[in-house]
């Protein structure tokens, strides 16, 4: 279909046709969006015309997705039970090795139950809109990631949101609320743009006093933090308080999919009304096999989550003694915020010449005069490539005017 020239009023295609936000960047000399990467070793990728880049820029924290031990038991899998299930776990994809899986997590979390999904994001929609319903209500931190909101979007009750970890906030919206209303309070284990941990003991004790049922996104922290890996909530003692936790297996698990842990009962539930598990095909084995291997290391191998946080702490106080703003983040996601949209685009882009692969976040995700590089570490991390970041940054950073 070609692109009408006159206004073509009531075409849904319209907004399209007269979108042009991603030529003009590219006119302008950045657009730092979909880059394909055609070679990767995790630690360091190649991207078109042969750049080689340190990667500064992925979830893979513990380094996982290119562990021979991790890529033999994903081959075995494909080659055992095939490339993909073709089927929701509803009706012809559960293979015993999901079954595996949802036992062995709900071991490592220390909950009775676990539910995978295909992806982390189809597991806060399934989770948030299967249990929260019309007579219901949702309340999530104001910084909770999209697949959050859109849970509470798709769900059939009221959905509130409070001030980024405003407590106060939290507590008059529930102060306010219908007391026979049935309650839920979600918030991310670790924000993904800020890289800070909420104050879950005392988001649990307002839970507690107003009967809200707790959950916690580990998406960013399963693997990381606490003494065994659960994630935030372990960190902060909070696994027993939690009545769920859902986490994503596209970061420290080196794959894609999602889990819920929790009641049994609930869980049980959720396997027979969550619709983004029921009408979508199941995980794919080589997929599961990878987060059972990845599970496995991580309760074997802790020292990866400690040198990840080693690593990170290492380049907070570097980056910070170079002059730079890295926002509260206290995990392997360490933002450096520069400001307003526009410059935080070029310093990309000379970030990426330079040899460095980061993300710039800018508005809506953070506050427009918060725009950002997200840097974020791997354990796999050698001195060499740190070294890399912190003289892009610093080369950069003074070109800039960002430091002195
Ligand atoms: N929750 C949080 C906090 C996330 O950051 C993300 C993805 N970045 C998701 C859920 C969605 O996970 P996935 O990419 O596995 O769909």
């Amino acid at each position: 279909m070609t692109e009408p020239s006159s206004q073509a009023l009531g075409d849904v295609f319209q907004k399209a046709y007269s979108w042009k936000r991603d030529e003009e960047a590219k006119a302008a000399g950045y657009y730092p969006y979909f880059i394909p990467i055609a070679d990767s070793t995790a630690n360091e990728v190649v991207v078109e015309g042969g750049h080689r880049l340190v990667m500064a820029g992925s979830n893979n924290y513990l380094g996982y997705t290119h562990d021979p031990r991790v890529i033999e038991a994903a081959a075995e899998a494909a080659r055992r039970y095939g490339t993909g299930c073709t089927g929701s776990r509803f009706l012809n994809g559960t293979l015993d090795i999901h079954e595996k899986l949802e036992r062995d997590l709900a071991e490592f979390c220390r909950k009775e139950a676990c539910l995978v999904f295909s992806t982390g994001f189809q597991t806060n929609l399934g989770t948030i809109s299967s249990l929260v319903g019309r007579d219901d209500m949702v309340i999530a931190d104001k910084l909770d990631h999209a697949s959050i909101v859109d849970g509470c979007r798709l769900s059939f009750g009221e959905t509130r949101r409070y001030r980024h970890n405003d407590l106060d906030d939290l507590e008059s919206i529930l102060q306010r609320s219908n007391p026979s209303k049935g309650k839920m309070v979600i918030v991310d284990g670790v924000f993904s743009m800020e890289g800070d941990v909420p104050p879950l003991v005392e988001i649990v004790a307002i839970c507690k006093k107003y009967k809200a049922r707790f959950v916690v996104d580990e998406a960013h922290s399963v693997g990381i933090l606490g003494e065994t890996g659960i994630g935030a909530s372990e960190l902060k003692g909070a696994v027993d308080d939690c009545d769920l936790l859902v986490g994503t297996f596209s970061k420290s698990f080196a794959s894609i999919g999602g889990y819920v842990v929790g009641e049994q009962k609930v869980i049980n539930y959720m396997r027979h009304h969550a619709r983004s598990l029921i009408f979508s095909a199941s995980m794919p084995p080589y997929a599961v096999a990878t987060v059972q291997k990845c599970l496995d290391l991580i309760k074997a191998e802790p020292e990866r989550r400690h040198r990840v946080m080693e690593i990170a702490g290492m380049m907070r106080r570097e980056l910070q003694r170079m002059g730079f703003d890295t926002a509260e983040s206290t995990t392997p996601i360490v933002p450096v915020v520069l400001g307003e949209p526009e410059p935080t685009f070029f310093f990309w882009k000379r970030l990426f010449e330079e040899g460095v692969f980061t993300n710039p976040v800018v508005a809506p995700a953070v506050p427009v005069s918060q725009s950002r590089i997200r840097t974020s570490y791997m354990a796999t991390h050698t001195e060499k490539n740190l070294e890399t970041i912190l003289g892009a940054f610093k080369k950069v950073g003074k070109e800039f005017g960002a430091i002195s």
